[in-house]
C-alpha cells in the first residue's frame, strides 16, 4: 500500500501534488479544531458527577418487592415482581436445613454452592438435556448451551437392575439410593453424607417422592395379589393441574392419589388420558415432559421447588415471560432460593429463556395466517422452484416476522432504518460501547453475603438497564455531546444473560 502511494507520488505533476498538499492541511485544520472543540468544553462545563442508581430499597405494596427508584413505569408503579397483583403463587415453606446449606458462608455451604449442578441433577426427578457448550478462555463460569432443549423422566424401574436414576432413586431405600448417585462419574466430588440428608429432606417434602413411592406400592400389592413377578397394568399420570377428588372416578380400580398424581390399575393398563405425564413401571425410553407442563420446573430443579411448586400453566392473566420475571424478584423478608442458586440460578435463567422463546417460536408456527405470510407467497414460489430444480423436497415454510427480536427481518428492519436516518440526518458523530463493570457500586450492595457477580444475572441485567437509560437520558436532554437530533439507534446484546453491552450511535444536530 505505502510502496504503490509512493509510486504515485514520484508520477504526480506540480498540480497533483499542491491539490494533495493543500486535502492533507485541510484534514489537519479539521483535526484541530475538534480538539480544539473538546479542550474548551472541559471548561465550560462541569465535572460529570458519576451515575448512582440510589438503595433498592422501594418496595411493591402487593408482594414485597424490592426495586431501585428508576425502575418505575410510565404510571410510577412498580409491576415486575407480580406484575401489579396478578401473579399469586401458594405460599411454601422452604425446608430451614436446605436453607442454612444456601445462604450459608461455612465450608459444607461453599461446597455445596460450588457443586449445586451436580446435586440437583442427582436429586432431581427430571433431567434438563442440552448440549453444553462453555466459552473458552478464562473467566466467571458461565452457562451456555447450543441448540434445543429438552426435559425428560424416568418410569419407575430402570431397564437394567442397578441403572437407577432419577425418580427411580426415590423407590430404593436413602442409604441405597445415595450409593447409587455417588457411584456416578459425574457425583464424584460430591460429599455422600451431604447427599443422603438432602435426599431424606426431598423424601419428607416432595409429593413426586410420595407419588412415584405410592406407584411402587401399589404395584408390589398387585403382585402379591397376583403372584407374578412384573405387572404392567399399573400406570401413573402426573396431572399439570392439582387433582381434585371428582376427577377420574368410577372407571379404574384402586386408584392412590396424592396432591400431584393418580395411580392406576386396569387391565390394559392404559391410564385415563394422555395428556399428562404417563409413568409406566418399565419402558426404554425416558419419558418427555412438555416445557408447558408447570411440573417441568419442579421435577427439574427440586432444589429450587423442594415441595413441588408449580410453573408456569398456560392460559393466565400474565405471560410466560412475566412468569418468570416474577421468580427472578427479590422480596423483602422473602427467601428466594433461585437468587442463591449461584451456578444452578444461571441454567434455570438459561432454560426458562428457552422455553419463553421457544413457545414465542411455537405461537408463530402455528399463526401464520394472523401474520399474513399469504403476502408472502412469491418467495414461498421461489423456495419451491429452488428446491424443485435441487431435487430436493421443500419442507413447511415458516416466515418470522420482523417482531420477532433477533430474527433476519428483525435485523433487516433495523438496517433498514438506520441508513434511513443517516440518509436524512448524516453520518453518526458518536459510536459508544457501553459495558456493565461488575464492580458498579449498585451491584456489590446487593450482592447477597459470599456472592461474585456472575451469581446473580438478574442483578447485573437491572443495573446496566437503568445506567444504559441513563447515559440515553444525558445524551438526549442534557446534551452532554452537543445538542442532539433526536435520533439514536440502539442495539443491546446480552451475552448469556450476564455480561452485557449496548452500542449506540448519536448524531448531533448539525449548523
Ligand atoms: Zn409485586
Amino acid at each position: 500500500m505505502a510502496q504503490r502511494s509512493q509510486d504515485r507520488r514520484v508520477e504526480e505533476t506540480m498540480e497533483q501534488r499542491n491539490s494533495r498538499l493543500s486535502v492533507m492541511a485541510e484534514h489537519a485544520r479539521e483535526h484541530r479544531r475538534i480538539q480544539n472543540f473538546y479542550a474548551s468544553r472541559t471548561t465550560l462545563y462541569p465535572v460529570v458527577e458519576e451515575h448512582n442508581c440510589g438503595e433498592m430499597d422501594n418496595i411493591c405494596l402487593k408482594c414485597g418487592g424490592l426495586y431501585f427508584a428508576a425502575e418505575k413505569n410510565a404510571k410510577g408503579v412498580y409491576t415486575h415482581c407480580c406484575h401489579n397483583g396478578k401473579i399469586v403463587e401458594q405460599a411454601s415453606v422452604y425446608p430451614m436445613e436446605m436453607k442454612v446449606l444456601m445462604d450459608g458462608s461455612d465450608e459444607l455451604s461453599v461446597h455445596f454452592k460450588n457443586k449445586i449442578r451436580s446435586y440437583n441433577s442427582a436429586l432431581s426427578f427430571a433431567s434438563m438435556g442440552a448440549q453444553v457448550v462453555p466459552p473458552t478462555g478464562r473467566g466467571a463460569y458461565c452457562f451456555r448451551i447450543h441448540g434445543q432443549t429438552y426435559h425428560r423422566t424416568s418410569h419407575l424401574h430402570p431397564p437394567e437392575a442397578g441403572e437407577e436414576k432419577f425418580a427411580q432413586l426415590y423407590v430404593l431405600d436413602s442409604d441405597l439410593a445415595t450409593r447409587r448417585r455417588m457411584e456416578r462419574g459425574e457425583n464424584s466430588e460430591c460429599n455422600p453424607e451431604l447427599m443422603r440428608k438432602i435426599d431424606e429432606i426431598i423424601r419428607r417434602v416432595n409429593p413426586f417422592a410420595d407419588a412415584y413411592k405410592m406407584m411402587w406400592e401399589l404395584e408390589q400389592q398387585v403382585l402379591r395379589e397376583e403372584g407374578r413377578e412384573a405387572s404392567e397394568n399399573v400406570t401413573m399420570f402426573i396431572s399439570d393441574d392439582r387433582l381434585d377428588s371428582s376427577q377420574h372416578r368410577g372407571r379404574y380400580n384402586a386408584p392412590k392419589r396424592n396432591e400431584i398424581a393418580m395411580v392406576f390399575k386396569s387391565s390394559d393398563g392404559v391410564p385415563p388420558n394422555n395428556r399428562d405425564i404417563c409413568i409406566y413401571p418399565k419402558q426404554r425410553e425416558l419419558c418427555r415432559i412438555s416445557t408447558i407442563n408447570p411440573n417441568c420446573d419442579p421435577m427439574t430443579y427440586v432444589l429450587f421447588f423442594p415441595c413441588g411448586e408449580r410453573g408456569f400453566c398456560i392460559n393466565q392473566s400474565y405471560s410466560e415471560l412475566q412468569f418468570y420475571v416474577h421468580r427472578l424478584s427479590v422480596r423483602r423478608d422473602i427467601f428466594n432460593p433461585i437468587l442463591y442458586g449461584g451456578k444452578l440460578m444461571q441454567q434455570y435463567v438459561v432454560d426458562s429463556y428457552v422455553k419463553v422463546e421457544g413457545n414465542r417460536l411455537n405461537f408463530i408456527r402455528h399463526n401464520q395466517r394472523m401474520l399474513r405470510v399469504e403476502s408472502y407467497l412469491g418467495l414461498a414460489d421461489h423456495i419451491n422452484a429452488l428446491a424443485t430444480e435441487a431435487g430436493i423436497r421443500p419442507g413447511v415454510t415458516v416466515i418470522l416476522p420482523s417482531s420477532f427480536i433477533g430474527s433476519p427481518r428483525a435485523m433487516q428492519q433495523n438496517f433498514q432504518d438506520a441508513m434511513s436516518i443517516v440518509r436524512d440526518f448524516g453520518k453518526p458523530d458518536l459510536f459508544l460501547t457501553f459495558t456493565c463493570n461488575p464492580k458498579w457500586k449498585e451491584i456489590k450492595d446487593n450482592l447477597f453475603l459470599g456472592q461474585k457477580p456472575h451469581d446473580r444475572p438478574d442483578l447485573v441485567a437491572r443495573v446496566f438497564d437503568i445506567k444504559k437509560k441513563a447515559l440515553l437520558q444525558d445524551l438526549k436532554k442534557k446534551w452532554y455531546f452537543g445538542s442532539h437530533s433526536g435520533r439514536h439507534s440502539c442495539h443491546r446484546v446480552p451475552e448469556e444473560r450476564i455480561a452485557t453491552h449496548a452500542s449506540i450511535a448519536g448524531i448531533s444536530r448539525r449548523g
